[in-house]
């Protein structure tokens, strides 16, 4: 089992049943084991039912986690069933984005992939059985003519005058459409409840609407489509579903959950329950605005880096453990809330520390020359490819007469705290030889394009016999064994904390970041020459880069995960 669960699957309380129950760390967990101690379930089964009209996203990855999470955790099942209710918005494409990220992630859906539309026929059936009962009715109003006598959440709404049909007229309508007689909204199929109840939900909602459309699964089967409301809890009702969690804004359907099982159900039925959605600051986090940036252009896909899309996060470098211990780390709350993205740079960070080998690599190159080197020499010095991890072990970094540095790493006239090289001074390259900077070589205009240094060849090993003391390390690569690399820097996508609360006449994108993208070309050491898309490294003293899919030999393409400063870490400390 990944980490997450073990710490938390360590204490076990005893229940009459005889089974073997989890003590609860939060309150699903809670519910579940109250179900389970009287008896109202004899195992756990919850599914994850994304609707298959975008790419999943880090909120999605909190959903998935924490029902994948449960299944394992209490030995039960999770499905995934991808809710196909809507026709025009669906996409193939989708589904298989949607399946490849959950077995990313590390989570196994219980048999096939279940789909709303497997139950087309049950719903209809007992859509039927429902209009016998004279518990619901075919309505002629349009859309805007329900939601206008739908009344307001202080007002009662207006009995429809179709609410008093008799069971045979309503029966042969909604035949008829079905068979395909009437044209697109121009009739409903409405659940007779309480058109003045004080719960919106239950006043006469929409069970069924015409849409000639096609089905990326069903094709022309249909032409009437069940509402998110009638498909839902009966389709978790078949599946056996124990505990259907869902996000907070169904809270307010739930007595229209229960009041369709009520009709439909006998014995074991499914318990909805809510949590939080997963805000996540600098991110918008809603389908259709994501899927604006992509079609308008704003980013270069759905699995563009700063998107925080799963397929996004995997290219940008994020790890499946590091989305895990992210939603782990949130938790699941009765209350909406933001999360500082700090947070999920923090777990990333944290991951890393421990896979990712370190590498040098010069972002923005300052040609060296070191004019005591022999010419044609070449040493190798020993990199330890990750002091957090033994086992990464060491490997061998040629050396020569010149190399790149950090143009940063230079300055002409520094000041006083500056601790790297300027003209006089001495510095450390990293893992070998202490070199001083004895000319600077400008262009014409000033620029500056090549140092001249010496090298002490007593300091190989990082450090001077004579015991003097350099105070600044820098990083390098040997020009002649040195890659050409295409950099992506990174940075967050809006520069506002929540970009969907926009200004008065504003839209979100008026707040994208204008430097979330900066592309470099550097030079890195050799021994990253072979390494597989989404390889993670460390770039030192310059943040974590994995390598981007569509790098090859002759393009090798680093999108960079994240700085090293983690500033999740400073609060927690302050505050701490
Ligand atoms: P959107 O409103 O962006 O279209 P959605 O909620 O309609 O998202 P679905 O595909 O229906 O997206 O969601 C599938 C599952 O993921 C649902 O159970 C939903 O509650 C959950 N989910 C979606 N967004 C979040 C989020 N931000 N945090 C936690 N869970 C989420
Ligand atoms: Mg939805």
């Amino acid at each position: 089992m990944d980490i997450l669960l073990t710490t938390v699957c360590k204490i076990f309380i005893h229940c009459d049943i005889g089974m073997e129950i989890p003590q609860s760390t939060n309150f699903i967990e809670e519910i579940i084991n109250e179900d389970l101690k009287n008896n109202v379930c004899t195992g756990v089964i919850t599914r994850f039912p994304p609707e298959p009209n975008g790419y999943l996203h880090i909120g999605h990855a909190k959903s998935i986690c924490l029902n994948f999470g449960i299944a394992i955790k209490y030995n039960g099942r999770c499905n995934l069933r991808l809710d196909d209710t809507n026709p025009e918005k669906e996409d193939v494409e989708y589904v298989e984005s949607i399946k490849h990220d959950i077995q990313w992630l590390g989570f196994n859906w219980d048999g096939e992939v279940r789909h709303a539309s497997d139950y087309f026929q049950q719903l209809y059936l007992w859509a039927i059985v429902l209009i016998k009962l004279n518990k619901a009715y075919v309505c002629d109003m349009s859309a805007e003519e329900i939601a206008a006598t739908r009344g307001t959440p202080s007002q009662p709404g207006k009995e429809s005058p179709y609410r008093n049909r008799s069971v045979e007229e309503n029966l042969d309508l909604f035949e008829r459409m079905k068979n395909g007689e009437f044209p697109d909204g121009s009739k409903t199929l409405r659940a007779k409840i309480d058109i003045s109840s004080p719960n919106m939900h239950m006043r006469d909602p929409v069970m069924y609407r015409i849409k000639h459309a096609t089905h990326h699964r069903t094709g022309d089967t249909w032409c009437i489509y069940p509402t998110y409301d009638w498909a839902h809890g009966q389709s978790d009702y078949i599946e056996g579903i124990t505990h259907s969690i869902c996000t907070l804004e169904f809270e307010v359907h739930r007595p229209l959950y229960d009041w369709f099982l009520d009709q439909i159900a006998s014995g074991q039925r499914p318990r909805q329950i809510e949590f939080a959605r997963l805000n996540l600051s600098y991110t918008v986090m809603s389908k259709r605005m994501l899927l604006k940036l992509v079609q308008e252009g704003y980013v270069s896909g759905w699995d563009d880096p700063r998107m925080p899309t799963i397929a996004g996060l995997r290219r940008r470098g994020y790890t499946p453990d590091s989305i895990k211990i992210f939603a782990r780390t949130v938790g699941v709350a009765k209350k909406d809330s933001m999360v500082d993205i700090a947070l999920l740079e923090h777990c990333i960070r944290e991951d890393l520390n421990t896979k990712a080998n370190r590498v040098m690599c010069v972002l923005n190159p300052l040609k060296v020359i070191i004019t005591n080197y022999p010419e044609n020499k070449v040493e190798y010095v020993e990199g330890i490819n990750n002091p957090e991890n033994q086992d990464a072990g060491i490997r061998k970094i040629p050396f020569s007469r010149i190399i790149y540095i950090e143009r940063d790493d230079f300055m002409e006239n520094p000041p006083k705290k500056f601790f790297r090289l300027s003209p006089g001074s001495e510095v450390r390259l990293r893992y070998t030889y202490f070199i001083q900077c004895t000319d600077v070589i400008k262009d014409t205009s000033g620029n500056i394009i090549e140092l001249h240094c010496t090298y002490d060849p007593q300091t190989k090993d990082g450090y001077a016999p004579d015991g003097r003391k350099v105070k600044g390390t820098i990083h390098w690569v040997s020009a002649q064994h040195s890659l050409p690399v295409l950099v992506h820097l990174y940075d967050r996508l809006f520069t506002r904390e929540d970009p969907s609360q926009v200004d008065e006449g504003n839209d979100f994108t008026d707040y994208i970041n204008p430097d979330s993208l900066k592309t470099v070309h550097g030079v890195i050491e050799p021994s990253v020459s072979n390494a597989k898309a989404f390889t993670n490294f460390q770039f030192e003293r310059l943040g974590y880069f994995t390598v981007d899919p569509d790098s090859h030999n002759n393009n090798v393409i680093f999108n960079r995960t994240v700085t090293l400063k983690d500033t999740w870490a400073k609060i927690v400390q302050k505050e701490g």
